[in-house]
């Protein structure tokens, strides 16, 4: 297999079990004319159509420009995880922000959840949500770690949907002697990434917005005075606000938000569909599995049986040459009994992360507004990121404030490998996963 380049959204977006099952191909088309809108989103991924969904409901023109296909970002390859809370636990957040603005994030991560699943039933997208996550200890010293955060959910935030399971209980499971205790969240769950994307950017479509593919944003004049003008190669959109939604694909288009944040390349694995009863053997309630690593192990049953297998990252421009082969070694540790069964699709995608974990949002200007860095925590919060944005381009800035106030770092030195310190640290944690 050739090397694949991390970060382009034409490099093995095809790879992948759902671009295999997708529910809609369509293919939309290219920007060939100059053109006005209220809002031009740059981005086809779950920020950038969500923002489009939200301001298009209310009537306001709306254009989308992506790249390449829409949910060809991390947002039609990612592990499919819908989780609670922020990426950072909840615990950290009181101790780094208070508990105020804490408890507004937890409250912030159940509107998420909220708006996932109230979308996916107004909009009957058809992307096989099913209820249940799984958060189990890869040590016996993370185990209770995770029953004293399950309690302090409940405590704190009256939150009643996560439920302490012993390592029997998890092993039961799972079908796995691999982990330790942990605790069950009832109220994440797991879908079809690729086709959540689809089914957001046909409701966005139902409500008038405008979305056109292959399409790439060569340069946004968005600071003066003015409106806003984007230009690709086959026009220009002329706008009053910018919703520039690129996360890990963004490749340097901008260089405030492309300073905050460093992509990071994924990889997971799908097998050939397993037996019921094997399957019932390996995720005996169909919940989404995740573990403690610092490299995380996650794992869910497809609607066919396959079990579909997130984990290994790597911090360079190139994906590895046999992702299957990086994934598989780790999948085989957790299951042995897996060992001989078929893995047909193997694939990458690209994340962003941040110095502290959370999501980067920003406005450049008069009308620019930015939001990314979601930390391989996006699959709700992107969702509602893009949803916040355009709350606040219809004048109501409150949640979209709460995340563009959270303090940053920016990354020294730039993009890809030329922040090698970093890199070294990512490396020393990741082997720690092994200690
Ligand atoms: C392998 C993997 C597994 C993951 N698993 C999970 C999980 O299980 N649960 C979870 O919560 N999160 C997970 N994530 C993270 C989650 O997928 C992301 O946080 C989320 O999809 C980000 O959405 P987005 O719209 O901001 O970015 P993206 O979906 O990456 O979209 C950005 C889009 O911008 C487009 N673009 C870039 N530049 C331009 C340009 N110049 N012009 C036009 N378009 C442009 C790109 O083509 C791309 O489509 C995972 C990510 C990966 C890669």
């Amino acid at each position: 297999m050739a090397r694949n380049a991390g970060g382009r959204p034409e490099v093995g977006f095809d790879a992948s079990w759902y671009f295999a099952t997708q529910n809609h191909a369509v293919e939309r088309a290219v920007l060939d004319r100059d053109i006005e809108c209220d809002v031009c989103i740059v981005g086809g991924g779950y920020t950038g159509l969500s923002a489009a969904l939200t301001l298009a409901e209310s009537g306001l023109s709306v254009v989308l420009l992506e790249k390449y296909r829409i949910g060809s970002g991390a947002s039609g390859r990612n592990g499919g995880v819908l989780g609670m809370g922020q990426r950072k636990d909840q615990d950290d957040l009181e101790k780094m922000l208070g508990d105020q603005w804490a408890g507004k994030l937890w409250e912030m991560s159940l509107d998420a959840n909220n708006l996932v699943r109230q979308r996916i039933k107004d909009y009957a997208i058809d992307c096989d949500l099913a209820d249940g996550e799984l958060t189990i200890a890869h040590r016996a010293r993370y185990e209770s770690d995770l029953w004293d955060y399950a309690a302090h959910l409940n405590a704190r935030y009256g939150y009643q949907d996560c439920h302490p399971l012993t390592r029997t209980e998890v092993s039961d499971r799972i079908g796995s002697e691999a982990y330790y205790g942990g605790y069950l969240d009832m109220r994440a769950g797991h879908l079809h990434p690729l086709n959540l994307a689809q089914g957001l950017a046909q409701a966005a479509e139902s409500n008038g917005a405008a979305l056109f593919e292959t399409t790439e944003v060569k340069s946004i004049d968005a600071l003066g005075a003015g409106r806003a003008r984007l230009k690709t190669a086959g026009g220009t959109v002329r706008s009053n606000k910018v919703v520039l939604a690129c996360n890990g694909y963004l490749n340097g288009l901008l260089r405030e938000p492309d300073a905050f944040q460093m992509p990071i390349n994924n990889f997971m694995v799908a097998t050939e569909p397993l037996s019921e009863s094997l399957a019932r053997d390996t995720i005996r309630n169909n919940e989404a599995v995740v573990d403690t690593r610092f490299v995380v192990n996650y794992f869910h049953l497809s609607r066919d049986n396959r079990l579909i297998f997130g984990g290994g990252e790597n911090y360079t421009r190139y994906f590895p040459k046999d992702i299957r082969k990086v994934v598989r070694k780790r999948l085989i540790e957790i299951y042995p009994q897996l060992q001989n069964v078929e893995i047909p699709y193997a694939w990458g995608g690209t994340l962003s992360v941040t110095m502290n974990r959370m999501p980067k949002f920003g406005r450049l200007g008069e009308h620019l507004y930015y939001g990314q860095g979601y930390s391989g925590h996006g699959v709700a919060m992107a969702n509602m990121g893009g949803h916040l944005i355009a709350e606040a381009i219809k004048g109501q800035a409150a949640g979209f404030d709460l995340l563009a106030n959270l303090k940053h770092q920016r990354f020294p030195g730039g993009r890809w490998l030329r922040w090698p310190g970093l890199v070294a640290g990512m490396l020393f944690y990741a082997m720690l996963d092994r200690m």
